[in-house]
């Protein structure tokens, strides 16, 4: 399956709008059909960002916009979870019931559904406390809704319980990107400077799977005489395309970008004019890469020495550069240090707020940005402002019709949030609601949160499909999707797009920002209109959004719908209507109190889990082309399931000839947290000392049943990318 160009008509028919899934958030159109599936998908070349190119995910989503392929009723659950816990003793005879000693989910009304939801949520928070009842987000919900559900949160259910999935998704770049900059946004720059650039670091990122039509970028960068050096343990598709490929042990990444300065450094490529006008702790920052030479960063991350001189001189000699990097370096127990290194190697060569120079990340979800701006992370207000903020808690206080006070304090971060899941005490969730996620599969350590969801007393699931964690919940709700609603998403370059309803939701079908009024009404929270309120009309929400969002670093006060049609999107910041928005960043100044961007004195340490004797070899997971994220979507998709039928194991020949695994058999892979099993995929692209396993499928080849939940201190990602494991013949 390759990057594909959807239905080509020659006119341009059918309803403006964007792709469900990644985060390009590609242009296309749909128009309608008179078969089951209501609506086609069609090529929308007048959008610049894919110019009408669509990857095989792109072009399928209608798929599951026909009646069969979606829920479309509430269910419940008779027997609630809390029966069963009084009946077993401990958590594990819990997460061995199943889903018929539980009590089989049934169709109810929606009435129904919303009465058990709202009385289950008010039943454990009179007992338990507010903060007992919890909210899981998703990267993938438009603003407005990520918007409605940090507020739904904060004011109907008056917890501080609330965090989403975009935790493992960008978190680190996030933190990082505070740091030095004063602000995150994924790239500050658009995604057409990167053929204009000279050399470009493209670290742990494999666009040419995870989202095809940007590539197109890197390939213009290469036509244009750029170099384009690609970091990643395996010789993926994207770097197949590179002029260098430098392939680490999993968990090095810090160590090679702090090599690589060292370099800089030691080879005066550094830009001192650039340090002493526009940087701040640069001393710092090269004190900790002495330590880190070249022949003892070979050893760390297993790349040349020669590689490194190589890499080091054409980004150093570049006149423009940019370092872009995904979740490898990100998802890590020190992910925030690790791009902070790379961040560095920009500051330090004087590729950063500058004309097509700088970092960026790429961001994963489709909402990935906005999801993270609007208050759905637990430490945050709409705007990206911190909850902790005294005049941030006033001013969306005052938008929300509320006392300051009334506002909770900062919560748990996602995995935090999990693993309280049912605990006793004052720090157990005892209720969650789970909007547009599907953790079971998603989560690190994915067997113990799936326990965890399994012993709460109540979990209510809104989605599309029946995901692996609808499965396990008392209360599903149906929802409305992608085509069949309006709203805006942030894309990865900081651009707010407009997602416009083309067809109609089944008739049992309601959307999410109509479930959060009827279930605030519930709860005793203020009605539809006016300030405080919970409207359900999409444009409605948006409009509060942008007066929440005003003066804070992501703001949305200038821009409406119509600009977004009007203009092929609307980059913040954008504070007022007649303000242009803002493509570019940093060009005048960083976003901190002195206008510099900040080195970050970081050091190599290795990840939480190493090889040893029990676990010789490293684990890393990823993504593949026809999946996205969980796979609850695009599993179930025909062709993208025939493209991309199940998971694997990706090992090395050698490495293969040593555990005696042809290609094909099942191979059985061990952490401490767990075993799986999946066919052998047997390929000299991965290191020998490496296996790689796609994360888009439950059952017993998930992937995250392995993966180590470590923590990073900052930004509290897990380390999703690296842990040890042992390899047995099934
Ligand atoms: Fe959709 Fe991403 Fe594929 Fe574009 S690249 S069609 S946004 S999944």
């Amino acid at each position: 399956m390759t990057t594909t160009r959807a239905t080509a008509t020659g006119t341009a028919t059918g309803t403006a709008t964007h792709c469900p899934y990644c985060s390009l958030q590609c242009g296309m159109r749909l128009a309608p059909t008179a078969g089951a599936v209501p609506v086609e998908v069609r090529e929308r070349p007048d959008f610049p960002v894919n110019r009408g190119a669509l990857c095989g995910k792109g072009q399928n989503a209608a798929a599951l916009l026909a009646p069969g392929a979606r829920l479309t009723t509430p269910l419940v659950r008779d027997i609630r979870v809390r029966d069963i816990r009084v009946r077993d003793t401990c958590d594990s005879a819990l997460a061995r019931a199943t889903p018929a000693a539980r009590g089989e989910l049934r169709a109810a009304s929606w009435e129904e559904a919303l009465d058990r939801v709202a009385s289950g949520f008010a039943a454990v928070r009179e007992q338990h406390g507010a903060d007992a009842v919890g909210v899981f987000g998703g990267g993938g919900l438009t603003n407005e809704k990520a918007y409605q559900l940090g507020k739904f949160a904060r004011i109907a259910l008056k917890t501080a319980t609330i965090d989403y999935n975009g935790r493992f998704c960008m978190s680190s770049a996030a933190a990082a990107g505070r740091i030095a900059f004063g602000v995150d946004r994924g790239l500050p720059f658009p995604l057409a400077d990167i053929p204009r650039t000279d050399c470009l670091i493209l670290v742990g990122a494999n666009p040419a799977e995870t989202m095809p039509p940007a590539l197109r970028y890197f390939r213009e960068l290469r036509e244009n005489g750029g170099t384009l050096i690609v970091v990643d343990p395996r010789r993926t598709r994207t770097a197949e395309q590179a002029d260098l490929h430098l392939q680490p042990v999993p968990g090095t990444d810090l160590a090679l970008a702090l090599g690589l300065l060292h370099l800089l450094i030691a080879e005066r490529m550094v830009d001192v004019d650039f340090v002493a006008e526009r940087t701040s702790g640069f001393e710092q920052a090269r004190a900790a890469v002495m330590a880190h030479w070249p022949e003892r960063v070979e050893r760390i991350t297993g790349v040349p020495v020669a590689q490194l001189r190589e890499a080091a001189r054409h980004f150093g000699r570049a006149r423009t550069g940019m370092v872009l990097t995904a979740r490898g370096p990100e998802q890590q127990s020190k992910g925030t240090d690790t791009v902070g290194a790379w961040i560095n190697l920009c500051l330090a060569s004087g590729k950063a707020g500058r004309l097509h120079s700088g970092y960026g990340c790429l961001t994963g979800q489709g909402n990935g940005q906005g999801g993270r701006e609007h208050g759905q992370k637990a430490d945050q207000l709409p705007g990206y402002r911190s909850i902790e903020d005294p005049a941030a808690r006033a001013h969306v206080a005052a938008v929300w019709g509320v006392d300051p006070q009334e506002l909770p304090r900062s919560g748990r971060s996602a995995y935090e949030l999990l693993d309280s899941l049912g605990a006793p005490g004052p720090q157990g969730v005892r209720a969650l609601l789970v909007m547009g996620s599907n953790p079971v599969v998603s989560a690190p350590r994915a067997a113990q949160v799936s326990e965890r969801l399994r012993s709460l007393d109540l979990l209510v699931v809104s989605d599309l499909v029946l995901s692996e964690t609808a499965q396990l919940a008392d209360v599903v709700l149906p929802s409305t999707q992608w085509a069949e609603e309006t709203g805006t998403m942030t894309n990865l370059e900081g651009r707010v797009i407009l997602r416009r309803r083309a067809t109609a939701a089944p008739s049992g079908v309601r959307s999410d920002l109509w479930v959060l009024k009827e279930l605030a009404e519930r709860l005793g929270a203020k009605g539809p209109g006016g300030e405080g309120g919970f409207d359900d009309d999409p444009e409605t929400v948006f409009a509060e959004l942008r007066r929440a969002s005003a003066g804070g670093q992501a703001d949305y006060a200038g821009i409406s719908y119509e600009r977004i049609a009007a203009e092929d999107g609307v980059f913040w910041p954008c504070p007022a209507e007649h303000h242009p928005g803002t493509p570019r960043l940093f060009l005048d100044a960083f976003a901190t109190p002195d206008g510099r961007a900040r080195f970050a004195p970081v050091s190599h340490r290795p990840a939480a889990e190493e090889p040893d004797e029990e676990y010789p070899i490293h684990l890393t997971t990823g993504r593949v082309l026809a999946q996205y994220q969980s796979g609850a979507q695009t599993r179930r998709v025909a062709e993208l399931s025939a493209a991309a039928p199940g998971p694997f194991v990706e090992l090395h020949p050698r490495l293969a000839a040593r555990v005696g695994v042809a290609d094909g058999e099942p191979l059985a892979v061990v952490s401490r947290r767990g075993r799986v099993v999946a066919p052998a995929r047997i390929t000299d692209a991965i290191r020998p000392d490496t296996v790689f396993m796609p994360f888009h499928w439950a059952g017993p080849g998930r992937a995250n049943t392995l993966t180590n939940p470590a923590l990073d201190p900052t930004s509290k990602m897990p380390e999703f990318k690296v842990c040890a494991v042992r390899l047995e013949v099934s």
